[in-house]
This record gives structure tokens, C-alpha cells and sequence, in this order.
């Protein structure tokens, strides 16, 4: 590694041509740490470079062509509006350096001046002028003092500053010398007036444009008039269909701003908004919907162990690990993360496929290494640079593609739910078994046929159209296969189970993370996006959660229903599974995603009127319930020295009270002390939490109701707020007695499993909630042992 010499500190060209990308980072990192050390502000501005020779003299024009201030000014104004799609910060650290760049070669050119030459690079006044109509955008100037306080700009503040310097020290050097007196005056005006006159001067322009787009609009229009005297009929047809669809559209949904509920069959409808988004490949703007092209996220998709509480445990045999259920402990999880920047499906296809080309040759040649993994598939986002390993389709909520079976009236409750939903699966259990049976014994399967009665409405033949197009069905699949390969470590097999059990996997698990930052940081769930999270975050989480929506529709039938048969099972026990793990040993969002997500599988082939938000509704209350249970059996019960503050019962304390008493009465008194009320419902208040908060995010995501204003404020716990988003009472207690006579029976089937027994008679250990958020590990002395404890990791 070769260092800088001090005294050449001058001459550090960040973007200096025989940097790889790694050399360069670490070169500009180096030179900020020195900056910083010495006490100087950090910008690192472009060196003075060396004159060209005189043959070559006017390439420095460059620079201050037309084209070059376009795209300075573009990526500019896209800074300062702050518009993450197509903004990336090291567009903008580019043309900081160009402009760095044209200020250092103006400053020369005044400094070197012979007395009769008048100075035609005159790049400051150029960048003092305000844009041209019709955009009218202000001058690069000012928008650069505009972002000199920009918050999220923290890095290039200095650079900014520095600019903004050597612009004022070439303004001073043009006063002083008396050699270009035409650029000199102009050039004082401009910048003394010239955000009056930047108003002037738009204000003047926009007049011009809006008189040049009348006359257009006039002519169009006539143009308009003519054509459809031309073609009367074929017009006529087109408005028909026209008016028809905009009517279905002004039908259904509508936003009423005093509760918004994100789930269920109240949820909040929202208005079918048509999204346009446009490629960064090949600029085209391109409508989101299920026939159309498919659209794609950039994105990375890598194993984590961030929330793990058991750093020991890894996936053995990953060929015959099962998946389904994640266990408390989130010892693995798979995060997807990425920065937000949407292609088409076909032109990211084209640009990685020219990647890998690309870099075949580039290694057959050089054998130069890269900083990216050719072979597993990653590549680097076009726009921005970003490592990324796979695409997610960009889809509109998902459920809404059924939406077409929605029947509110009469609608079962919990209890009701239940049962039906139990027939369904002992049906589809009793089918499943025939298909396996040989043919030999069919006379006495029909029997058994007969003996099944299929509940009402429901139509296990039945399999539903797939809503999607092509290119959305190749990369719904494609984003599978990518989880699967990644979260497991094995060869990429779309036919495998698992991989729907993958894809829900990581949207829950990075929901689960992102909650974990906002709720360390003390952040907001839905604040303002700068105080919450960066925009892509936002996007990411957004696709990733539709996506898992919709994978279903790309797997076969029967797999999706078997994933839900089983998780339905921890819950609710059935006949046909055994060794499922006890709810001590189910991390319960994983398992709420899982269900959910599942859920239409089952849900499309009953006619019966049942909806399903009313499935989400009912999954979303017992697993809540269950997770209740779980908190109550786990909290450390051990009195803290803090007194309650109001002894006398409230409501959500005589209820919370009750339950554990019935949890004791079916766990044996095995649960010994008796807390107070007062605890206990502060244990469960504080310990479901984190669960509503992910939930809170997993159906906003899911199901596009945006989130109450109330929530997006920060600092309260907002646990009333959530409860009414998500279709809870404030008092969750009420669950249970709402649904009393099913609930004894669950309650009293988790209780009774050997494994929580083992727990209560301290025979095995359980995590208690809230978890605790794992912390950055404190820096050892020795540091042989960090690197010890540093490769035991992977
Ligand atoms: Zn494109
Ligand atoms: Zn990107």
C-alpha cells in the first residue's frame, strides 16, 4: 500500500484515472482522516491541472459547453429536490469535482492572463445565470448555496463551501484586474443582483413559454378536432371504454380521513392509484400493473445474523433443513436490502448479461480482480454502484388483484373461522392422501370420498388464474430462486418447497430489522421520511412485502396449502401433525407473515363468502393472542422492587389477571407466584410492542392504507394508535373473552406441550420478550482474539 506524500496533498485527484473503485474509497477515506487530523474542513477539491498545449487549448471548453451545465444543473436540481429515484450521492461528488474542476481552470486563466487577451472561459458567470425556459430552473449557484444546509449532505459540505469560496476569490480577482472588462462588469452585476434578477429574468421567460404553449395547445387542439372528425366511429368506441373504466374505478374505493385500519374487512379503502415509474436503463416511463411489463428493484439479498440471540446455532444440513418456523432465537436470517432504483425486467436482464460478458473477457485478459462476485450472480446497479445480487418486481398491493370476491355481509367470527377453515384443511388432507394411494385401492378411496363432506362453498378442484404477466411471472420466480440459493447456500432450484418459505422469511425477518433500527435509534414507524428512513429503504420494504404477497401465484398450489396446513397446526393442533414446535419455539411474526401470505392459497378456492381481509383479520387476532400467551408464560415474574402505582384494578389489569390465572390453572400451577395485574399487563404492553410495530409496517406495505398521522410523530409509544391501525381493542385482553370458549381450548392445547412443561420446571431455557437488541461488541485489548472471534463468524 503506498501513502501520499504531505507535500502532495495538493495534488490528490479523487477521481484519479488508475483508482478501482475499492482504492478509491479508501484513498478518499485516508485523506479526510489527515484533513480532519490536521484541523482543515475536509473537502478534497480537484488539483490545479497542468495547461494543455496550445494545439489542445480549447478542450478546457468542455467544460462550460451547453451540455455540460445541462447535466451539472440537472443533477443539481434532482439533489435539491432530494428525489431518490434517479439521484445517487456520487453523481452528485462528480459534479462537485467538475465543477471544482472549471473553477480551478478559470482562477489559471485570470492568474495567467497576458494584457491583450480578453478571457473567453467565463464558467462562474455561466453558472450565476438561472436556467432557460422552460424549466426555469434557478442557477447552479444558487442551488449549491441552497445545499451548503442541506442536511442529508453532510459529507460534501466542505466541498460545497470550498466551491462556493473559490467562486467569491475568482469574483475578487475579476474586480481586481482590469484585463476582461466585459466579462468583469457582467460578471459583478451578476452576482451582486442576481438572485433579483434570476427572478426577473424567470419570471420573463415564463411568460414567453406559457404564450409559446397556448399556441400550441391551440394548434393541437384544432389538430385534435380534426382527426376525430376523421375517424368518428373509431373514437366513439374508445370513449365508451373509457368512461367505463374510470367508472369502475370511481366505485370503489374511498379514504375517509377520521380512522384509517390497515387490515380486515374495515380496512380503509384506498383509491387505485396509477403509477408511473421510468427506467434508468433506457428512460422509457412504463405504468406498474399486473399485465404489463415487469418492472425491478435492484437488490441484495444476503444471509444475517443481526438479530440473532444465539450465535452458536447455524443451518447444519442445509439440504434437509426445514425452514417453516423460525425459532425466537432469529439465530439466521436472510435480509434483503436495496437502493431503490427501477428497471425493466428486460433491459436489467440486458445490462447483466453484458456485465457478465463483460467481465468474462476482462478476467480472461487481465486477470484483474473485482471488487464483486461475477460468478454468483452480483452485479452493481447501473445507477448508483450499489452491490446488488438480484431484482424484486415492483407490484401493486397484491390482494387487491382478487378484490373481485369481496362480500362483507355476514362474515364468521373467530370461532366460526376456525372451524371452517379446519374442515378445509382435513379435506384437503384426505385428498392429498388419495392422490399418494395407488390406484389398485380406489373403490374403497371413493368411499372415503363420500364419507368426506366437503364444506360448504369450497372447491378443491378449483385452481385460479394466474393475475400476472409473463415477465412479472419469470421474475416473482426469479427473486425466489435468489432467496432460496442465498438463505440456504444451496444450487438454485425453483421447484423446491422451500423457496415460498424463503421469500415470506425474509420479509419478515427484514421488516424485523428495520423495526429494530427505528426502535434503537427511537425513531418514528411511519415519521417524516428524512427523520425516518432513507427513501429506498422505504421502496425496498414496500416491494419486498407485495412480492411475498404475490409468490404464491407462481408456486404450485398444493405446496403453498401444505405450508399453510402446518403453520395453521402449531396453533390450532390438528390431527395430522406431530412434531411441530410448541409456541415457546416460534418466533410469531415469522409465523404471521408466513400464514398471511399463505393464506390465499386456501382462501381461492372458497366460494363460501368468505373474504379475505376476514382471514388476515382472524390469523392476525390469534396469533397476537398466541403471542399474549407467550409473553405471559416467558415474562420473569420476579417482583420488582417498584410498587404499582394504582393498586385498584383497571380493566386491562382485572382481565390480564384473569387469563394468567387460567394459564396456571392448565400449565398445573406450575407458573407459582401470583404478580399483580399492574405488572403483568405492563409486561405484556411492553413485550408485544416491537411484534405490533412489524405488524403495523407488514400490512401497510401489504395492503398501501397509508398510516395515521398520529403515529408519525416520535418520542410516545403510539401503543393506542397501532392497536385501532391494526383492528386491535386497546384492551388486547378482550380477544379472549370476545372468543371464549375456542381460546380455553387452544390455551389449554399450548400449555399443555411436554416442552412448555420442561420450561416452567426449569428444565430448558425460552427467550423472554421484549427481545433485547444486540449491541456492538466492546473492542478487545488483544486483538488476535476479536479476529479469532471474528472468523468464527460467517
Ligand atoms: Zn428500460
Ligand atoms: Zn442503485
Amino acid at each position: 500500500m503506498y501513502e501520499l506524500k504531505p507535500e502532495c496533498a495538493k495534488e490528490f485527484n479523487l477521481y484519479f484515472y488508475h483508482f478501482s473503485r475499492a482504492e478509491q474509497s479508501k484513498a478518499e477515506e485516508a485523506q479526510r482522516k489527515l484533513k480532519r487530523q490536521n484541523k482543515e474542513d475536509t473537502a478534497l477539491p480537484p488539483p490545479v491541472l497542468p495547461p494543455f498545449c496550445p494545439l489542445f487549448a480549447s478542450l478546457v471548453n468542455i467544460l462550460q459547453s451547453d451540455v455540460m451545465l445541462l447535466i451539472m444543473r440537472t443533477v443539481l436540481q434532482w439533489t435539491v429536490e432530494h428525489s431518490g429515484h434517479i439521484w445517487s450521492e456520487s453523481m452528485l461528488q462528480r459534479v462537485l469535482h467538475l465543477i471544482g474542476m472549471a473553477l480551478q481552470e478559470e482562477k489559471q486563466h485570470l492568474e495567467n492572463v497576458m494584457e491583450e487577451h480578453v478571457i473567453t472561459f467565463t464558467f462562474t458567470q455561466k453558472i450565476s445565470k438561472p436556467g432557460e425556459a422552460p424549466n426555469n430552473s434557478p442557477s447552479i449557484l444558487a442551488m449549491l448555496e441552497t445545499l451548503q444546509n442541506a442536511p442529508y449532505l453532510e459529507v460534501h459540505k466542505d466541498m460545497i463551501r470550498w466551491i462556493l469560496k473559490t467562486f467569491n476569490a475568482i469574483k475578487k480577482l475579476r474586480e481586481s484586474s482590469s484585463t476582461s472588462p466585459v466579462a468583469e462588469t457582467e460578471g459583478t452585476i451578476m452576482e451582486e443582483s442576481s438572485r433579483d434578477k434570476d427572478k426577473a429574468e424567470r419570471k420573463r421567460k415564463a411568460e414567453i413559454a406559457r404564450l409559446r404553449r397556448e399556441k400550441i395547445m391551440a394548434q393541437m387542439s384544432e389538430m385534435q378536432r380534426h382527426f376525430i372528425d376523421e375517424n368518428k366511429e373509431l373514437f366513439q368506441q374508445t370513449s365508451e371504454l373509457d368512461s367505463s373504466v374510470s367508472a369502475v374505478l370511481d366505485n370503489g374505493p374511498v379514504v375517509s380521513d377520521t380512522t384509517l385500519t390497515a387490515l380486515g374487512p374495515a380496512q380503509t379503502r384506498v383509491p387505485a392509484q396509477r403509477q408511473c415509474v421510468t427506467c434508468i436503463l433506457c428512460q422509457e416511463e412504463q405504468e406498474v400493473s399486473a399485465e404489463s411489463k415487469a418492472m425491478v428493484l435492484a437488490a441484495f439479498v444476503q444471509r444475517s445474523t443481526v438479530l440473532s440471540k444465539d450465535r452458536s446455532k447455524f443451518i447444519q444440513d442445509p439440504e434437509n433443513y426445514d425452514p417453516l418456523f423460525m425459532h425466537p432465537d432469529l439465530s439466521c436470517g436472510i435480509h434483503t436490502g436495496s437502493c431503490g432504483h427501477i428497471m425493466h425486467a428486460h433491459c436489467w436482464q440486458r445490462y447483466f448479461d453484458s456485465v457478465q460478458a463483460k467481465e468474462q473477457r476482462r478476467q480472461q485478459r487481465l486477470r484483474l480482480h473485482t471488487s464483486y462476485d461475477v460468478e454468483n450472480g452480483e452485479f452493481l446497479c447501473p445507477l448508483c454502484e450499489c452491490l446488488s445480487n438480484t431484482v424484486i418486481p415492483l407490484l401493486l398491493p397484491p390482494r387487491n388483484v382478487f378484490h373481485s370476491r369481496l362480500n362483507f355481509s355476514d362474515q364468521p367470527n373467530l370461532t366460526q373461522w376456525i372451524r371452517t377453515i379446519s374442515q378445509q384443511i382435513k379435506a384437503l388432507q384426505v385428498l392429498r392422501k388419495e392422490e399418494s394411494t395407488p390406484i389398485t385401492a380406489s373403490s374403497k378411496n371413493l368411499e372415503n370420498m363420500d364419507e368426506l363432506h366437503l364444506p360448504e362453498g369450497f372447491r378443491p378442484d378449483f385452481h385460479p388464474k394466474n393475475p400476472y404477466s409473463e415477465s412479472i411471472k419469470e421474475m416473482l420466480a426469479t427473486f425466489g430462486t435468489a432467496t432460496y440459493k442465498v438463505g440456504l447456500k444451496v444450487h438454485p432450484n425453483e421447484e423446491d418447497p422451500r423457496v415460498p418459505i424463503m421469500c415470506w422469511g425474509s420479509c419478515a425477518y427484514t421488516i424485523q430489522s428495520i423495526e429494530r433500527i427505528l426502535s434503537d435509534e427511537d425513531k418514528p414507524l411511519f415519521g417524516p421520511l428524512p427523520c425516518r428512513l432513507p427513501l429506498f429503504q422505504d421502496d425496498c420494504l414496500r416491494s419486498l412485502t407485495r412480492f411475498a404477497g404475490a409468490h404464491w401465484t407462481v408456486v404450485s398450489l398444493s405446496v403453498v396449502q401444505g405450508h399453510f396446513c402446518k403453520l395453521f397446526a402449531s396453533l390450532v393442533p390438528g390431527d395430522n401433525h406431530r412434531d411441530l414446535p410448541c409456541i415457546l419455539d416460534i418466533d410469531m411474526f415469522h409465523l404471521l407473515v408466513g400464514l398471511v401470505l399463505a393464506f390465499p392459497s386456501l382462501q381461492c378456492q372458497d366460494f363460501s363468502g368468505i373474504s379475505l381481509g376476514t382471514g388476515d383479520l382472524h390469523i392476525f387476532h390469534l396469533v397476537t393472542m398466541a403471542h399474549i400467551v407467550q409473553i405471559l408464560l416467558t415474562s420473569c415474574t420476579e417482583k420488582s422492587g417498584m410498587d404499582q402505582e394504582n393498586a385498584a384494578g383497571e380493566e386491562e389489569e382485572l382481565a390480564v389477571l384473569a387469563l394468567y390465572k387460567m394459564i396456571q390453572q392448565y400449565t398445573g400451577s406450575a407458573l407459582k407466584e401470583m404478580p399483580s395485574g399492574w405488572h403483568l399487563w405492563r409486561n405484556v404492553r411492553a413485550g408485544i410492542m416491537p411484534f405490533l410495530r412489524c405488524s403495523a409496517l407488514f400490512f401497510h406495505y401489504l395492503n398501501g392504507v397509508p398510516s395515521p398521522p398520529e403515529i408519525q410523530a416520535s418520542g410516545t409509544s403510539h401503543f393506542e394508535h397501532l392497536c385501532n391501525y391494526l383492528s386491535l381493542p386497546n384492551n388486547l385482553i378482550c380477544l379472549f373473552q370476545e372468543n371464549k370458549e375456542i381460546m380455553k381450548l387452544l390455551i389449554e392445547s399450548w400449555c399443555h406441550n411436554i416442552e412448555v412443561k420442561r420450561y416452567l420446571e426449569g428444565e430448558r431455557d425460552a427467550i423472554s420478550y421484549p427481545r433485547e437488541s444486540n449491541k456492538l461488541i466492546d473492542l478487545p485489548e488483544d486483538y488476535s482474539s476479536l479476529i479469532n472471534q471474528a472468523s468464527n463468524f460467517s
